[in-house]
């Protein structure tokens, strides 16, 4: 089949959808795609478990945050990139929380704001420990009362119409009905996430496999950065448990890693010992199983805080792990390093904008400049709103300008797109 649409946002996580809202806010007349490749809930927004970094309180201020997202992208973050994410933070959290996500505060109501690796302050707000899970879900009951926005499940993006460096649209497989579908877009947004599933182990679910970013560059544009895939150091470590993350924030609140005779190890790594950048945590567990010849290092947070906290601050965690018979509030958890994060992308700026033109990538799937060699912990959810945010502005911009009957003819004479909603539109 054939369709046509204003814009096609390919990836239904953080970016994709709050790209969605924010588009059908600024233009309520655009007709909005949104397709995924599994279930929308499907993706590693849903996953996060830590939360989102942002300055939130007096204690804190930008030039803090900015430096220790310098100190972690190892010298290698577009310093100026970074300035204008970190200080559009505060904003977009806000219309977060406008959109329905209650981040966890503390008995004096005020936000609860955690503490990770490679922050210099508290200032990760967080929903227990399943934040992501949190906000992907308020973001598709905002994205559901939209009347402009269709979205379409199971539809597999496999390549992108493009020519001469024009983006024209998508080639979709529908999976259900399985059957190619073409879609004609004036704008096309990749918002498809991360390539964790390139590797053996990964904290990432089966969808982050790169597609946009293959499909990205075979339309033409700059990939940059790709060999910095930063490996979280904890992720559970049992023949039956598939990708699952042990979040940084329980190192945050006091656990500790040790060896399986309960040597803790990070005071030789790192002066900041088990709170150090993730690429150094990392790389000591790395090496001291190569040392041991052991398969896994443990995590303890059960000697340092009690049943009570563990479970009211890490539900997520306790309950997933009793699944395995292994109770956090009396057993250190076996962990070891796995793929997670893609610090490389497709090369565009915090508006999306590509080089290839009408392409636009968004969140994971993109190299703005802003993680550098290593992301710091808690920043990809902020860059995914403040990039969804900034490519809303500029797409809008572009889709206004370009005129919708000239722009549709090129793709029906290029790529023989029938564009029968165009027809009843003009
Ligand atoms: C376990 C885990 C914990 C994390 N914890 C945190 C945290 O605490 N804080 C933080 O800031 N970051 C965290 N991250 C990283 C963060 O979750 C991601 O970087 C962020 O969610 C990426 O958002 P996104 O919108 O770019 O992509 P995603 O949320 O991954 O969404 C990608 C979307 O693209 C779709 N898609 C992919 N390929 C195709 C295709 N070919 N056709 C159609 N659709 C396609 C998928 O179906 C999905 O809907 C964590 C990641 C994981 C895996």
């Amino acid at each position: 089949m054939k369709f046509s649409t204003d814009v096609l946002i390919i990836g239904g996580g953080i970016s994709g959808l709050s790209l969605a809202i924010k588009l059908s806010q600024f233009a309520k007349d655009y007709k909005i795609l949104l397709i995924t490749k599994e279930k929308l809930e499907e993706s590693n927004t849903f996953y996060a478990q830590g939360g989102i970094a942002c300055v939130w309180n007096e204690n804190d201020n930008f030039e803090k945050h900015i430096q220790d997202t310098l100190i972690a992208g190892d010298g290698l973050c577009d310093e100026n990139i970074v300035r204008q994410i970190l200080t559009q933070a505060p904003q977009r959290i806000k219309e977060l929380i406008k959109w329905g996500v209650e981040f966890d505060r503390n008995e004096n109501g005020e936000y609860d704001l955690g503490k990770e690796g490679g922050h210099s302050e508290r200032r990760i707000l967080h929903v227990n420990d399943l934040t992501g899970k949190s906000v992907e879900s308020k973001l598709i009951e905002q994205v559901r009362k939209i009347n402009n926005i269709e979205i379409k499940e199971q539809w597999c993006a496999v390549n992108l119409y493009a020519k001469d460096f024009v983006c024209y649209g998508a080639y979709i497989l529908d999976q259900a009905r399985r059957e190619i579908h073409n879609i004609a877009a004036r704008i096309t947004v990749l918002a498809t996430g991360g390539a964790g599933k390139i590797y053996l182990y990964t904290t990432n679910p089966d969808v982050a496999s790169g597609d946009g970013i293959a499909m990205a560059y075979r339309a033409g544009t700059t990939i940059a950065n790709m060999e910095f895939y930063q490996f979280h150091p904890t992720c559970l470590y049992h023949p039956y448990a598939k990708s699952f993350l042990i979040t940084e924030a329980m190192r945050g609140e006091g656990a500790i890693l040790m060896d399986i005779a309960g040597n803790k190890f990070m005071e030789k790594y790192h002066p900041e010992k088990d709170l150090a950048p993730r690429d150094v945590v990392s790389r000591a567990i790395d090496a001291e199983l190569k040392k041991s010849g052991d398969d896994h290092v443990y995590l303890d947070i059960s000697s340092y805080r009690d049943s009570n906290f563990i479970k009211s601050h890490f539900p997520g965690i306790y309950e997933e792990c009793l699944k395995y018979n292994i109770d956090i509030t009396t057993d250190p958890i076996p962990v070891v390093p796995a793929a997670h994060y893609c610090c490389g992308g497709v090369l565009a700026g915090i508006d999306g904008i590509t080089d290839v033109k009408n392409l636009y990538v968004i969140g994971e799937s993109a190299c703005t400049g802003f993680h550098g060699a290593n992301r710091l912990a808690s920043n990809s959810l902020l860059e995914g709103l403040v990039c969804a945010h900034n490519c809303a502005k500029s797409s809008l911009f572009l889709v206004s300008r370009a005129s919708s009957s000239r722009f549709f003819n090129i793709c029906r004479i290029s790529f023989k797109v029938c564009d029968s909603h165009r027809k009843s539109r003009s």
